[in-house]
């Protein structure tokens, strides 16, 4: 049995990128466990290739992933630079449809500047300053974000594995963690194919899956979690320069953890609409609604027996499900949510759908979804559950914050190394 300092469970870019700090500061054998055939399979690969500003992120209630996408922006730039992969600023228009919703962008201009953005790279436009810069666009005004960037997360995650082996990370892939046994200091992990490793410590970074794995380790019983598959269309070519930059509305139902479907520049050039939120029972069920019986009955129990119950009862999470469901359903009625903003958008004007990608929020057990990163620690583990949006953005500033936390916690006790980082541990944390 091959015996390991560090396994980190999950090969997104939240593993991939903890790897590659721990890899970098000590001489430990650092392994990440993937089930897939390579790392970013996921929600790393499979989401809107956004590099958010945290002008929208409350700093109270998210001050975690604000705080690591503020400070992760120039990172990212920084890696696209060094490792030829494309970087396209864009920026985004947030547009507000009446009065109500201007009040909010106006608060959306405090949270950048309380979140570290400079206010020169926020702007609040009237509805016709914006159709001056973009005749497509009707609003009642905007916040014109010039910060925003597009990317290929998928290809950064498997640039960041390469650095991570360079350093001396192993990656196990086709390797689907099973079992866990907790022995005095050090834990057993079982894998699907009956092989086994041991480990000094697990960090568990298993994305929508992550809350089961917590679970294996006996923590967050309490706690439960849903599906949500975000669903893109691609424009035809002729129509994907409708629009130059991203547009993104004031989201209806700011408690819930999604935005409403935006347009969307990629960074292969073409444009896109979505994602809406579908109830689905697994966080890979990227197609249908039922997903293996077996999977869906044992989601349905959770939903009726567990917190979830409690959200069942809220009105506005079971209007917006209603919502979700028929732009799922219908093209057309996706296509509508676009059309309040961008009216000349036509549902002819797709015929293939875009990538979906799937997010997995956790409910507490009030019955409430969780705001921010959740982070836990157990016997010789540590556990990063709710990394939603925008973890992507945020990860490289966010794993180094991880990874001083667990400096500071005394839970890295490896001799230190100086290797060259294409980012400074230091000045980040
Ligand atoms: C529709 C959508 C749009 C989004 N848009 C953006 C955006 O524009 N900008 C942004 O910043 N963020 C965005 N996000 C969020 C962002 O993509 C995620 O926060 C981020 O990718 C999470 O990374 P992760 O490593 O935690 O998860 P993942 O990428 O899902 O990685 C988890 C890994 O764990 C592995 N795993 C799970 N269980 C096991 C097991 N038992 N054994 C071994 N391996 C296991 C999985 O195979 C997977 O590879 C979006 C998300 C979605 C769904």
């Amino acid at each position: 049995m091959e015996k390991y300092d560090v396994a980190i469970i999950g090969g997104g870019l939240l593993g991939t990128s903890i790897s590659y700090w721990i890899s970098n500061l000590y001489d430990a054998k650092v392994v990440v466990v993937e089930k897939e055939s390579d790392v970013g399979m996921h929600t790393s690969s499979r989401n809107t290739g956004v590099v958010h500003s945290p002008f929208y992120l409350n700093p109270d209630k998210k001050a975690k992933l604000a705080k690591a996408a503020f400070l992760s922006h120039d990172m990212w730039k920084t890696f696209a630079q060094k490792k030829g992969l494309p970087w396209k600023m864009v920026g985004t228009m947030e547009v507000a449809l009446d009065e109500t919703e201007y009040k909010i962008l106006e608060k959306y201009v405090n949270w950048g500047s309380q979140n570290g953005m400079s206010e020169k790279n926020l702007e609040l436009l009237s509805g016709s300053k914006v159709m001056q810069r973009e005749p497509n666009i009707r609003c009642h005004s905007a916040i014109h974000c010039k910060t925003d960037a597009v990317v290929d997360y998928g290809e950064f995650t498997r640039k960041l594995k390469e650095e991570s082996q360079r350093n001396g990370t192993k990656f196990l892939l086709n390797r689907q963690l099973e079992l866990v046994e907790n022995i005095d200091d050090y834990s057993i992990l079982t894998f699907q194919n009956k092989e086994k490793i041991s480990s000094k410590f697990v960090i568990n970074c298993a994305g929508g899956y992550s809350l089961d794995i917590a679970k294996k380790f006996g923590l967050a019983n309490d706690y439960s979690s849903l599906h949500f598959r975000g669903e893109y269309w691609i424009a035809h070519d002729e129509y994907a320069n409708l629009v130059k930059t991203n547009v993104y509305s004031v989201p209806k139902y700011p408690d819930f953890p999604f935005l409403d479907p935006h347009w969307i520049l990629r960074s292969d050039g073409k444009s896109e609409v979505g994602p809406n939120a579908v109830p689905v029972p697994s966080p890979e069920t990227y197609s249908g609604y039922v997903g293996d019986v077996e999977t869906f009955i044992s989601k349905l129990t959770e939903v009726v027996t567990g917190s979830t119950r409690k959200l069942l009862l809220n009105a506005d999470f079971m209007n917006l499900v209603a919502k979700e469901w028929l732009s799922s359903l219908s093209k057309t009625i996706m296509i509508e949510r676009i059309q309040e903003f961008i009216p000349k958008i036509k549902p002819e004007f797709f015929s293939e759908r875009g990538t979906a990608g799937i997010r997995t929020p956790i409910i507490t057990p009030e019955g409430k979804f969780l705001p921010d990163v959740l982070e836990l620690e157990g016997k010789n583990s540590y556990h990063i559950l709710n990394y939603n949006s925008p973890g992507a953005t945020g990860a490289p500033a966010y794993s180094a914050f991880v990874v001083k936390s667990l400096q500071e916690k005394g839970l890295l006790q490896y001799k230190t190394r100086k290797t060259d980082s294409i980012w400074d541990f230091e000045t980040i944390t």
